[in-house]
């Protein structure tokens, strides 16, 4: 794994995503997910990406991306960091 160098925050919420799409995340994780994603368009792609992947593989865990798509999601996220803060 390559994303070791995006927040935390975003390592957790990618971490929730596949009990998100799997609809086994709590109610209150699903909270903070949807919370993250409001404000972190990359984890939106990312979260795009995944629900690509299940559509064609019928389940997906972070692990079953493949190296290229962990490689454009690092792109997504260096672009994004590079953005000036708006907060
Ligand atoms: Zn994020």
């Amino acid at each position: 794994m390559k994303i070791r160098s995006h927040p935390v925050v975003c390592r957790e919420a990618i971490e929730l995503m596949s009990d998100y799409l799997d609809g086994s995340l709590s109610r209150r994780d699903t909270r903070r997910l949807e919370e993250h994603l409001a404000i972190c368009p990359p984890c939106r792609t990312y979260l795009a990406q995944m629900r690509l992947v299940i559509s064609v593989s019928g389940s997906v865990s972070p692990d079953d991306l493949s190296p290229e798509a962990l490689d454009d999601l690092v792109e997504v996220f260096r672009r994004y960091r590079d953005e000036p803060e708006s907060s």
